[in-house]
């Protein structure tokens, strides 16, 4: 037994190995010479992957969540007026972020599962004047995808700052942040960008950055505040040495490796891969039945996949049969059915043949599990989908 397990959730995803080897480096100064250049290509890059040329893109050590907070802290002065656009779990804890920064937020909630149609954007927007509304590109709680350049286009009309929660999307999904208007598009590295979890990363537009200028009162969450982390990125974009928090050296070199990975692949192409195998896999699942918790394939993600449990299929079971055969998959998140379903991830690096692993794994599992289907059937349609 090799005891090799193939880590199939919505992030941390399995990372290039290359990726991982230039982690593993000796760690040199936050001032060295070398490592400027490697941040500094990096804050580059990062504009190239995001289609923000005249984007300022920041790189801080935290999570996605952090990248959340600091769009909050540095675009909310307390009594703002902020519109969520929530489509599961990570919409909703947008709302309680920008609450925290004193806003008013507004919450239009899709069913779950569900899409929200732009005219009761544009009517709540019409009716009172906001500052600022978030959305969720990929919730990953819901596998939903959302179209972010119609809600960014409304959001210009009516002047208001866009947020995009690109967590579960950047890289995986398209996004063109700078031809759409959307003032802030963040993520995390552990999912598509393909990089071990510990960095925020975010592009903000200069709309954005003047908004930030223009606040009465200074920023209230001292380690986001722009005014600390701005003249950092300046330097090193500039290849001048600058501290104000030291950043996680090792995790820099991989994140150049990584998006010089993604970069090398073209982004068209990396979209159409994560496009087509999300596909096929969906078309794979519910040849045996099995039905996809967005109401319809068109709002599907192409980043991970959220699929219902069979009837009478155990979750518990079900996954602990998927470790047993090595396959890791994540259980429910939306607090409301998070008992009903399960997610597989397939963003980054992901292919074929690992998705072929999970299918069959899956059939095994349902199988023993006394589901009635026809062994191998989604198998076969996975592969007569790929050849097509
Ligand atoms: C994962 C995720 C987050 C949170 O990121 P963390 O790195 O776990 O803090 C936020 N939004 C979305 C859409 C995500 O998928």
């Amino acid at each position: 037994m090799k005891n090799r397990k193939l880590l199939m959730i919505p992030g941390p995803i399995e990372f290039e190995p290359e990726v991982l080897r230039a982690m593993g480096v000796q760690t040199a100064s936050h001032v060295a010479p070398n490592f400027i250049k490697v941040f500094g290509n990096c804050l580059n890059a990062m504009k190239k992957v995001w289609l923000a040329p005249h984007g300022q893109p920041f790189i801080v050590s935290g999570s996605g969540t952090l990248a959340m907070d600091m769009a909050a802290a540095n675009l909310i002065e307390h009594g703002d007026n902020a519109l969520v656009i929530s489509s599961g779990y990570f919409g909703d804890r947008f709302k309680d972020i920008l609450d925290r920064y004193g806003a008013n937020t507004t919450i239009l909630s899709t069913e779950i599962g569900g899409d929200i149609a732009l005219e009761i954007i544009e009517r709540e927007l019409k009716n009172k004047k906001y500052k600022l509304l978030t959305m969720t590109h990929v919730d990953t709680s819901t596998g939903v995808l959302i179209n972010p350049e119609p809600i960014a286009a409304l959001a210009k009309k009516y002047n208001v700052i866009s947020v995009l929660d690109g967590v579960c999307s950047v890289a995986g999904e398209e996004i063109r942040q700078e031809e759409w208007g959307v003032d802030i598009v963040l993520t995390a590295s552990q999912k598509a960008i393909g990089v071990p979890p510990g960095l925020a990363l975010l592009v903000a537009s200069q709309d954005a950055i003047d908004i930030w200028k223009g606040r009465k009162t200074p920023v209230s969450n001292y380690y986001a505040d722009w005014q600390n982390w701005l003249p950092i990125m300046k330097a090193y974009q500039e290849g001048s040495p600058s501290y104000f928090g030291t950043p996680p050296v090792n995790l820099i070199n991989a994140l150049e490796k990584s998006l010089t990975l993604i970069l090398e692949e073209g982004i068209p192409k990396r979209i159409k891969r994560h496009q087509k195998l999300a596909m096929d896999f969906r078309k794979a699942i519910q040849s045996i039945g099995l039905s996809i918790l967005p109401k319809t394939d068109s709002i599907a993600a192409n980043t991970l996949t959220a699929i219902y449990y069979p009837q009478g299929i155990s979750g518990g079971d079900f996954l602990s049969g998927m470790t047993g055969n090595d396959i890791i998959l994540a259980g429910g998140l939306h607090p409301k059915i998070k008992t009903t379903y399960f997610r597989v991830g397939h963003m980054g690096s992901v292919s074929e043949n690992d998705l072929i692993a999970v299918l069959s794994a899956l059939e095994r599992v349902l199988y023993k599990l006394n589901y009635k289907f026809e062994l191998g059937t989604s198998l076969r349609v996975f592969e007569e989908e790929c050849v097509k």
